[in-house]
């Protein structure tokens, strides 16, 4: 037997109208709300302002008014179309922070006007092995913030550059209240991201770590790995971040473009954290682990990384590895570790209108570390585009 075709969802104009013809039958808390979003309309178009529609809230949903979402390379990946063809409209956005509005029926652990968090994942099957263990993050089946199914409602989930999110509780994090919100913002991706593969190398007091790469990521890992006590050392291609990978939490700093520094530093670390966005060469760093170190790749180029020496390898018993941001457990312990530790992301503030000069700005790695959406500019008539 032939399947029915299943018809795409459908795209923002005609959510807008079947919802305009819906409210008239309906009282006004039951139908999806709409609220105004910054995305991709357009193939290769601008981030623009439109409106979207948020799901009305299940028994174990969250309804939260969204105050900053941070701007993460993987949204411009996405948005332009890098990682492949995305389904449009799309509003990207998986670092974001607000406060608790409404909660379902069977929410009894947050209170409204809680500040929280939600990041990467909105939703995992719960019944796969990597559910059952606690790792969602590897559920074959999760359901990414932005541009997955939504199996709620059968068209793409959106993210957090918009007014507001609707999600489940078992996705939705507790920003401690020590925090600054816009900077804790970032934790949500850059964050657990640099957080899980420090942890799960158990890193600590004596553990030599070196990050390759200072942006987003890489910054975040500095903090992190220094609280966790690492001696901690950054490779960079400029020396003008030299200064500033010191007062980040470095001990040591080498110039990969520079020879005898990188000799200088051959055998020296346990684990070394990429964060490098585009394809590179990996030999000259290898060189720089100890014998059982791992090399951990963080970013996701877009293109194929150079082929390894399996010498380079073999003769120290060295791990090429991954790791993907982090499960939501491990999530809230990074916030917590933070709020412990007073760690946050060095942000940049924008708002809406600026926020297509704040991509090009972040592609072309020019900003310290992270910019972060003021979404109270999103309905500012005074500070949103024309
Ligand atoms: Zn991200
Ligand atoms: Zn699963």
């Amino acid at each position: 037997m032939i399947g029915r075709p299943v018809p795409p969802p459908l795209n923002a104009v005609q959510r807008i109208k079947k919802h305009a013809t819906a409210t008239t039958a309906l009282t006004n808390s039951a139908v999806p709300r709409q609220v105004l979003a910054l995305g991709i309309e357009l193939e290769d178009g601008p981030l623009t302002k439109f409106h979207i529609e948020r799901r009305f809230p299940g028994a174990r949903d969250v309804v939260i008014d969204l105050e900053f979402c941070g701007l993460c390379h993987s949204d411009v990946h996405a948005g332009r179309g890098e990682w492949g063809a995305k389904e449009l409209p799309l509003v990207p956005g998986h670092e974001m922070v607000g406060t608790v509005r409404e909660v379902g029926g069977q929410v009894r652990d947050l209170d409204i006007g809680a500040r929280v968090g939600v990041g990467c994942l909105v939703d995992s099957c719960r019944a796969c092995e990597a559910c059952r263990e606690g790792l969602e993050q590897f559920c074959p089946n999760s359901v990414g913030t932005y541009g997955a199914s939504d199996p709620n409602t059968g068209e793409y989930t959106q993210g957090g550059y918009s007014q507001q999110i609707v999600v489940n509780r078992d996705f939705v994090l507790n920003i401690p209240e020590s925090l600054d919100p816009a900077s804790a913002a970032p934790l949500l991706c850059a964050g657990i991201t640099s957080y899980s593969p420090l942890r799960h190398h158990n890193v600590g007091p004596g553990s030599k770590v070196g990050v390759l790469g200072l942006g987003g990521l890489g910054h975040m890992a500095v903090k992190l790995a220094a609280a966790m006590g690492a001696h901690v050392t950054v490779f960079t291609r400029s020396e003008d971040k030299r200064e500033s990978a010191l007062g980040l939490g470095a001990e040591t700093v080498v110039n990969s473009t520079d020879t005898a520094q990188l000799e200088a530093a051959a055998d020296s670390l346990h684990l070394l954290i990429d964060t490098v966005a585009v394809p590179h060469e990996l030999g000259t760093y290898l060189r720089t682990l100890k014998r059982d170190g791992a090399l951990v790749q963080l970013s996701l180029p877009e293109g194929p990384m150079p082929g390894i020496d399996a010498g380079a390898l073999i003769f120290k018993r060295l791990s090429y590895t991954g790791s993907l941001i982090g499960s939501i457990a491990e999530t809230q312990e990074m916030l917590d570790f933070c709020a412990e530790h007073s760690i946050t992301s060095d942000i940049e503030l924008v708002d809406a209108r600026s926020v297509n000069e704040a991509w090009d700005r972040m592609v072309a790695g020019d900003v310290k570390y992270r910019f972060v959406l003021d979404l109270a500019t999103l309905g500012d008539p005074a500070k949103e585009d024309a």
